[in-house]
């Protein structure tokens, strides 16, 4: 069955989806997007993406797009992709539009994307590379969900070459900000932290739902402290919530019955509260 994609205003098979070579999130990366999990013909905690792209887009200066219309969209796009809209992963990206060759911009016109893919299925664990390449947590686009994420495939590619499936930075102030599509959680002694909003990292939509069900500190966490940290999990739209099993090669405590309980009881709630 062919895939069906939505670009600016209509639905096009995905070989023939395009946007101009001139489109300014193309060029130099002046764009938003989101991505969501969809489950049985539903997108998860959609009304939290759009308000969390609406942000991105604030912070970025661009137009964006009414929340509704943007709803009936992704809607289309899940109904038109039966077969995706079991377990899909669901794309919305939103760009400045057309620009010139540099960084001025001269559209008033957005443009669109809105793609579905099937979801990725992840190891029941990760294994993370400590990769020091740091976020500007002061940069005006600190918690901005833009299309420039060179940065995110360098750090990811650097720990692959490690040998590990996702790489953990740093802030500049050197603590730990969060992966390069995760949020990151430590356990010790029985309590859960995580790097507050502040430290740079995206406020992730898995790493809200996690912290309003569960009982979550939001601390400043120092870097150093990987080597040292018993237990931890990711969060992401896709992954939900991992289990990490490796921080540079040493072996964390997987079975941790803490992370095990967040892990199932966020699948449950998560089933029974799709767009909380
Ligand atoms: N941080 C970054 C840099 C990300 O790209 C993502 C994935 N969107 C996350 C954290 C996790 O956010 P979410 O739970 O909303 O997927």
């Amino acid at each position: 069955m062919v895939n069906l994609v939505w670009v600016n205003e209509a639905l096009v098979p995905s070989e023939f989806a395009r946007v101009s070579v001139f489109d300014h999130g193309f060029t130099v990366g002046d764009g938003v997007f989101e991505t969501m999990q969809v489950r049985e013909g539903v997108a998860f905690a959609l009304s939290r993406h759009l308000k969390r792209l609406e942000n991105s887009a604030k912070l970025l200066s661009i137009k964006s797009l009414d929340l509704e219309y943007l709803k009936t969209v992704v809607n289309e796009v899940i109904k038109v992709n039966p077969e995706s809209s079991s377990s899909g992963r669901l794309r919305v990206t939103l760009t400045s539009g057309d620009g010139p060759l540099g960084s001025d911009r001269n559209s008033e016109t957005p443009t669109l994307v809105v793609a579905m893919s099937t979801l990725p299925k992840w190891a029941p664990s990760a294994k993370l590379a400590s990769v020091k390449m740091p976020r500007n947590h002061l940069s005006p686009l600190a918690g901005a969900k833009t299309t420039s994420y060179a940065e995110n495939v360098l750090a990811l590619a650097t720990a692959k070459a490690q040998g590990a499936d996702e790489a953990i930075l740093p802030n500049v102030a050197m603590n730990i900000c969060e992966g390069t599509g995760s949020n990151f959680f430590a356990v010790i002694d029985g309590k859960v932290f995580t790097p507050p909003l502040t430290a740079g990292c995206l406020g992730g939509i898995t790493r809200e739902l996690v912290c309003e069900w569960f009982d979550c500190i939001e601390q400043d966490l120092p870097f150093s402290m990987l080597a040292e940290i018993p237990a931890g999990f990711l969060t992401s739209t896709t992954r939900d919530v991992q289990p990490i099993s490796e921080i540079d090669s040493r072996a964390l405590s997987k079975d941790h019955e803490i992370i095990s309980q967040i892990q199932s009881e966020f699948l449950a709630r998560s089933k029974q509260n799709i767009d909380p």
